[in-house]
Parts: structure tokens; C-alpha cells; sequence
């Protein structure tokens, strides 16, 4: 799920009345647009050397679904034939045993296989995954935190039992909404009987954790529709929810006129998150919502570095680079870019293509941005010990123009929560309800360049 970048050229001001409170959903910084062909490549083994290899995350990329959903932007292609799926597994599999060789006996602390759907993969097809994942990078993957993506149409019993098996204890859902209309106008052409069968094998299965994933702002969605809709993924007592605003602007009814569609979604947003809090969820970011007690340690921790990706799509960090196989999005190129993937030598994955560097400044902005987006804010001694000085010594005057705004405050409760926590800075309510365009103004002026002329390609 994704609602794209959409970093304008300048920064917007996020604090104006004016600003659309949808400018892109910042799910890492910098985005991937930002990213570029590395020259020369520098192997992998210089790029990790240094860097802590004993708490990773392993994020697994498969780039397959069996449609594509009306407000999708990610790197995915449908349809994909058995054929290319063997020959992906088998680029996987040399990718691994060349990253694990650069980076010297690594060890997993989390990992997420992600996509696309990954279950677009048979029950043998994960077997595979799942195998060439523990043998050739040597990840314990039942002895951490895993989390899977899976559709309604793909998760059928058998995946589900590999997927338990292997050690799965995070499975996340795209339902959208349990409206077959509303279903249908975001192009996820799914019935709802589908969906609840998918939900009770899921269930049954037992994985720790499930995440269900609803969209708002579709066209026709009233505040109705959209309460049937939390309403009936609060059934299943699911320990996650993401409400996430669409992002592909409807050509009729409140999508004509671009402030309306926006007040549309922040009333919808608004009364989402009520909902939510009133049924006992905690707000941990404006789409994420989970269950007190429950953590995600199988999600990629925000300020953390070491990341290693693999797949054609995925991306890696480290604290001085962020690289990935790839740097295109567009739906068009995705095709050609997976066959040139699955054919590349073992060599060729022994060295970074594209990415972008981080500097002292931008490693402050990621962690600035990264905390500021969650609900539980940025906590002062951490960004201290972390760089040296306070975080009003680097980014003072963005701080000030959000607190003046009423956006951002210190020292406040979490959202719903009460009593000051001291030593954080926060968004407030109305903050997080403009999570998407504050994250984008935040941006610095070099990402903001690069994404625009991405954009303008
Ligand atoms: S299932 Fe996810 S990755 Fe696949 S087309 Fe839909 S939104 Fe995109």
C-alpha cells in the first residue's frame, strides 16, 4: 500500500490553512525517487563494512499480484507465468548468496516479506522462498518476528499452513472496504464473502498478529459507509488496523474539486480514528492503529539503520547508504526491469545499482521525519545522544513554524493518552491528521530536487 511521494518542488508549508493535507505518504526517507545510478558500483562488502551486521532487519521483495489495485504505485506486475516466478525464486536465490557473502556472517533480528502480494506464490513456490531464505542467508526465520502481506483472493489454506510453519507471526491484509461497491470503484474488484472466508482461515491458522488494511476517500464512501466498514474489521478483532487516504483522486462526485475530496478524507480520517480509539485501539501513527500490549517488532524499526532487501524492488540501509536493484515505480517499466533481474549473474548482485548517500544533515532530517510521523513523537535524549546537539540546534526554525501553527507541541500526552511525557516532541492531533504534508515539507531541498525531476521524467 502506498499513496506515492509527491514532493512538490518547494517546500510546502505545512502549517498553512491552505496546504492540502495530502501532499505523499512519507513510509521512508529518502524515498526512492531520490535514489540514483551509483557510479562507479561500489561492491557490497565496502558498503557494509563498518556497519553493525548482528541486529538486521531482512526484508523479502516478491513483485507479483494477481491484479492491480486502482490506487497502487507500487513495484509490481500482474499476471506474472510460473515460468517467471521460478526463474525470480532462482535470482533470489543468487542475490542471497551474495549478499550473505558481502556482508559476513549476518544475523536477522525481524524480517517482512512484502510486495506486491507474496502470496501470489503457491504453498511449494513459499517453500522455496522460505528455504532459500534460512540455507543460503542463513536467517533463523522462526526464532524472530515475521511479517507477511497476503490478498483475500491468495490466502488459501495451504499458503496460510506454510506461512504458520515457517514462523509468520505478523499476517497483513488488504481488504480496502467491506463494501463491494466501494470495493469496485478502487479498482480491488473483491466480494466481501471472499474477504471474511479469507479472515477466518487467517484466524484459524494463529499467527500472532493480524493487520487489516482499509482505505478511505473512495468514490461513493460516505461516513455511513465508512463506519459499516471499521464496524466490520472491528469483528474479527484484529490487533492492527491501517487506515490509509486514497491517493488516486475520483473523477466524479467529491473528487471533482480537489478541497472537497481533502475535507472528505480528514472527516472520514477523523471519524476512523475516533471509532478506533473508542473501541480501545492506540493511535501509533495517522494510518496505523494497534491493540494496547502488542508491539511490531516484525516492522522495520524507523530510525534504525541496516536494512538488507532482497528482490528485485527492495530496498537496503545502511547508515551511510540507502541502495535497492532499481529505482523506477512506473507500472510500464516493471516488467523489463524483473526480466533483466531474474537473469543477472551472481556477480551483478555483489554490488549496489542505484541508491542515494546520506550525509550527516540527511541522517538527522530521516531521524527527525521518521520519529515526528509516529504518534509516540521524537524523545530529545535520543536525537542528543545520537548527534551530538539538540534537535531545536539543527532544525529550530521548521520546529518553531509547526508549534506556531499548532501542529506540534512538547512534552504532551500521546494521542488519547493522558499526563505529560516529558523529554518528547510531538505532533498534535491536528499534526498527525497532517502527517502527509508535514513529513513532505520536511523534506531537504537536494531529496526534494531529485524526486521532482524523477517525477518530471
Ligand atoms: S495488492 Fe498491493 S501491491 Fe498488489 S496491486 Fe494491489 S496495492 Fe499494489
Amino acid at each position: 500500500m502506498d499513496g506515492g511521494p509527491g514532493a512538490p518542488a518547494s517546500p510546502p508549508d505545512a502549517t498553512s490553512p491552505d496546504a492540502g493535507p495530502y501532499q505523499g505518504y512519507v513510509y521512508a526517507y529518502p524515498h526512492k525517487t531520490a535514489y540514483r545510478p551509483l557510479d562507479p558500483r561500489p561492491p557490497l562488502a565496502e558498503v557494509w563494512a563498518g556497519e553493525p551486521v548482528d541486529r538486521l532487519f531482512l526484508y523479502l521483495h516478491i513483485p507479483f499480484c494477481e491484479m492491480r489495485c486502482g490506487f497502487c504505485n507500487l513495484f509490481t506486475r500482474t499476471g506474472a507465468p510460473a515460468e517467471l516466478v521460478d526463474a525470480y525464486l532462482g535470482a533470489l536465490e543468487r542475490q542471497a548468496g551474495a549478499v550473505r557473502d558481502a556482508l559476513n556472517a549476518p544475523r536477522f533480528v525481524a524480517a517482512a516479506i512484502g510486495g506486491g502480494t507474496p502470496t501470489y506464490l503457491d504453498a511449494a513456490e513459499l517453500t522455496r522462498m522460505f528455504d532459500l531464505t534460512e540455507r543460503v542467508m542463513g536467517a533463523d526465520l522462526r526464532a524472530v518476528p515475521m511479517a507477511v502481506e497476503t490478498s483475500p483472493a491468495t490466502a488459501t489454506a495451504d499458503r496460510l499452513a506454510v506461512l504458520a510453519e515457517r514462523g509468520t507471526t505478523r499476517i497483513s491484509i488488504g481488504v480496502q472496504s467491506f463494501v463491494d461497491a466501494e470495493a469496485r470503484a478502487a479498482v480491488r474488484p473483491q466480494r466481501r464473502q471472499e474477504v471474511e472466508t479469507a479472515l477466518g482461515r487467517i484466524r484459524e491458522a494463529g499467527f500472532e498478529t493480524l493487520n487489516l488494511d482499509l482505505i478511505y476517500g473512495i468514490d461513493g464512501q460516505t461516513e455511513a459507509s465508512w463506519r459499516y466498514s471499521l464496524d466490520a474489521a472491528l469483528a474479527w478483532k484484529p490487533e492492527e488496523i491501517y487506515l490509509y487516504p486514497l491517493y488516486v483522486r475520483p473523477l466524479t462526485g467529491l473528487g471533482r474539486r480537489a478541497r472537497d475530496w481533502d475535507d472528505h478524507r480528514l472527516t472520514l480520517y477523523r471519524q476512523g480514528r475516533d471509532h478506533l480509539l473508542a473501541a480501545g485501539y492506540e493511535q501509533i501513527s495517522m494510518r496505523m492503529f494497534r491493540l494496547p500490549g502488542r508491539s511490531s517488532p516484525a516492522e522495520y524499526s524507523c530510525q534504525s539503520d541496516g536494512m538488507v532487501g532482497l528482490g528485485c524492488g527492495a530496498r537496503s540501509y545502511t547508515s551511510h547508504l540507502h541502495y535497492s536493484h532499481e529505482y523506477a515505480v512506473g507500472a510500464g517499466q516493471v516488467r523489463a526491469i524483473i526480466d533483466d533481474y531474474v537473469r543477472l549473474a551472481p556477480g551483478e548482485f555483489a554490488v549496489a545499482n542505484v541508491g542515494f548517500r546520506l550525509d550527516e544533515e540527511e541522517r538527522r532530517r530521516r531521524h527527525l521525519i521518521q520519529s515526528l510521523l509516529q504518534a509516540d513523537g521524537l524523545d530529545h535524549a535520543a536525537y542528543r545522544a545520537r548527534f551530538g546537539a539538540g534537535v531545536e540546534a539543527h532544525f529550530g526554525e521548521e520546529l518553531e513554524r509547526l508549534t506556531a501553527g499548532g501542529l506540534l507541541e512538547r512534552d504532551a500526552p500521546p494521542p488519547g493518552g493522558e499526563g505529560a511525557r516529558p523529554g518528547r516532541l510531538r505532533l498534535t492531533a491536528e499534526g498527525l491528521a497532517r502527517s502527509d504534508a508535514i513529513g513532505p515539507a520536511l523534506f531537504s531541498g537536494r531529496v526534494r530536487a531529485l524526486m521532482a525531476r524523477y517525477e518530471g521524467r
